[in-house]
């Protein structure tokens, strides 16, 4: 960023006074975390209003705005600075042309970028439109193709004409859910993060089947070491007391290996990022917004925007997810998802082989015990109800489970 010029940040004096207090809060929420600059990207289609955001966030005219769509080819950085604080905006151009992704403009975006470090991502789109279609995904995915998955954990969805009627007899709020909605459904499809969650799921389930499991266990010994004080001699029923023990750690084994083998390859093979919601923040840049009686901006359910997005926006860029540095090996890299992906065969297997020796609380019946055995096979059935499901929504090539259950 250093050969941008960084100028004074004049337009946060145009703020109506309540806003200016809000963000010097802000800013100096972030100096305690010793942030003394965030650098923001503002993605989305073209004519969504990325560039009136820029411009309301800033509060000058920075970025052209337009109407039409022919908007500025090459993305723009803005650099301003205040109390000791830069914050640095880049505007983009939309990232779709004649109904297709528009790879050129990707790639002029991320060369421009290249050895900057993004805090937070603003990806732009229109509350008042009606339809999220495959060319959203497709958006959704060059942009995760190109700066990686991560990226998601540093994003903001931005939606923009916040100042509207909902149709249909909807309320507001209830439209503003049903467009979040089906925006983070496009998002999570694009970003391929509804995949890794049913991985996510699958791990969590394991480890609170070993959790659980270790805990019986120590119950169960501790059973035992009190019958042996108690009676001052090994109790008669210990022979079956270790025997059930015995089958509870095997079962425990078997549950979790059989939740591992019944993820498939495919499925192993993606990393495990964190994958946090992506909140919604509405805008309104039109001069029309209604403004409260300190003169700020508000919207029809009472969010005065600014200050709301400038939070959101300083939250993102402080929830411990690393920045994304878009480096060489990002832009000239194939995949920048690759990273970890070997790790979670290892984690799994770790995860049963030294966590383990391990019962489900659940599978605890007592009164099942029996010398010849245990009712084993459906176990991790029980458990894991979600491995039918999965198996039904994935579409796994019969051939990959059958080599998995090899
Ligand atoms: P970009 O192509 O995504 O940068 O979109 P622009 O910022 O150039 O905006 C495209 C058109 O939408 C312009 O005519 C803007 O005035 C208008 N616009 C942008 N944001 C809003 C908004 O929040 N409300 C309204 N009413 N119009 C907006
Ligand atoms: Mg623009």
């Amino acid at each position: 960023m250093a050969s941008q010029l960084v100028r004074e940040w004049t337009g946060l004096q145009q703020f109506p006074v309540a806003t200016q207090q809000t963000l010097y809060e802000l800013m100096s929420k972030l100096k305690e975390e010793n942030v003394s600059f965030l650098t923001i990207l503002v993605l989305g289609k073209g004519g969504v209003g990325k560039s009136s955001t820029v411009n309301s966030l800033i509060g000058e005219r920075v970025a052209v705005v337009s109407a039409f769509q022919s908007e500025a080819m090459r993305p723009i950085l803005c650099s301003r600075t205040r109390a000791g604080f830069t914050l640095n905006i880049i505007d983009t151009p939309g990232l779709v042309e004649g109904g297709y992704v528009n790879d050129h403009a990707l790639d002029l975006i991320k060369r421009f970028l290249i050895n900057k470090t993004i805090d937070v991502l603003l990806y732009v789109d229109r509350l008042d439109s009606y339809r999220v279609d495959n060319l959203d995904r497709q958006v959704v995915k060059a942009i995760t193709n190109t700066f990686g998955q991560q990226i998601w954990q540093k994003s903001l969805l931005v939606l923009t004409h916040a100042q509207m009627s909902p149709p249909d007899g909807l309320s507001y709020a209830e439209f503003v859910n049903k467009r979040s909605a089906a925006l983070h459904a496009a998002v999570f499809e694009g970003a391929g993060f509804r995949k890794i969650e049913i991985v996510k799921d699958l791990e969590m389930k394991a480890k609170n089947t070993v959790a659980s499991s270790v805990s019986t266990f120590s119950r169960t010994m501790k059973y035992t070491v009190s019958r042996i004080e108690r009676e001052g001699r090994i109790p008669v029923q210990l022979h079956w007391i270790l025997r059930g023990t015995m089958w509870m750690i095997k079962s425990a084994y078997d549950m979790v290996r059989g939740t591992v083998s019944k993820v498939p390859a495919h499925l192993k093979t993606l990393p495990l990022p964190l994958c946090r919601k992506i909140r919604v923040v509405l805008v309104e840049n039109s001069g029309r917004c209604n403004t409260n009686d300190g003169g700020e901006k508000v919207l029809p359910d009472g969010t005065v925007w600014i200050p709301n997005l400038v939070k959101n926006i300083v939250e993102v860029a402080t929830n411990g997810t690393k920045p994304v540095l878009i480096d060489k090996k990002l832009i000239e890299g194939t995949d920048p998802n690759q990273m970890g992906k070997l790790l979670i065969p290892l984690v799994l297997f770790l995860q049963y082989r030294f966590l383990l020796e391990p019962m489900r609380r659940k599978a605890l019946r007592l009164s099942d015990w029996e010398e010849d055995g245990f009712e084993q096979s459906s176990s991790s059935r029980i458990l894991f109800p979600e491995i039918e499901e999965l198996e039904a929504k994935v579409p796994i090539r019969a051939k990959d489970l059958e080599e998995e259950e090899e």
